[in-house]
């Protein structure tokens, strides 16, 4: 893994993405709740995500599942700019309010779904999905930038794979897997 990206995790306190029982649990190497029946992801496979994608100071990075904002601030330390999505309102404010404590001035916060991605500000050089579809949203892929890259877990709710999906053409895509793996779902209205 980059040392960058290791060193930004152990730079990044994690309690400050956690409120009330959780916070004291901070720094475990698990998910833990974050209320509304979601998670904040494990610290090491925030990181392993972030260096899997690449993310480097020229690119535009597309977010869905907002969440705590825990993984937006690894891809606002590497990215250009990131648009993030999150359909639970409460959670998106929250995470607004922290990213900006935070220092951070390169972050879009967005309310909605995220599986119809965030077409006015396509195409996006990296897209980062941290909750499960059944099926890769084709509506991510066409905002994918050609030569860009898409981390994202899918598949059923018992069993999900980690995929690294390059877009090849704009007809093409590969796909690598990277990891067996549990997310929360991704919920389309
Ligand atoms: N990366 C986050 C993990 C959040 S868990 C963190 O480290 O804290 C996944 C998040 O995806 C949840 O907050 C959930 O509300 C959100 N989510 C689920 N379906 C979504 C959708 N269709 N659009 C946007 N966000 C969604």
């Amino acid at each position: 893994m980059d040392k960058a990206v290791i060193d930004f995790l152990r730079s990044l306190d994690r309690s400050l993405f956690l409120e009330g029982p959780s916070k004291r649990f901070a720094d475990y190497d698990g998910p833990l709740p974050i209320g509304f029946n979601q998670t904040i992801s494990q610290p090491s496979l925030v990181a392993y995500m972030t260096d899997a994608l690449e993310v480097d100071k020229t690119h535009k990075v597309l977010e869905i599942g907002t969440g705590s904002g825990y993984q937006t601030a690894f891809l606002a330390h590497f990215a250009k700019e990131v648009i993030t999505i999150e359909r639970i309102k409460e959670l998106s404010v929250t995470a607004q309010e922290r990213l900006h404590d935070l220092g951070y001035h390169n972050i879009t916060n967005i309310i909605g779904d995220g599986a119809k991605g965030w077409a006015e500000l396509a195409p996006y050089d990296r897209i980062m999905v941290t909750a499960a579809p059944a099926e890769i949203p084709p509506l991510l892929v066409e905002q994918l930038r050609v030569g860009g890259k898409m981390v994202i877990p899918y598949g059923e709710r018992t069993y999900q794979q980690l995929v690294l999906v390059k877009k090849v053409s704009d007809d093409s895509i590969s796909k690598t897997k990277l990891l067996d793996v549990a997310f929360v779902p991704l919920i389309s209205d």
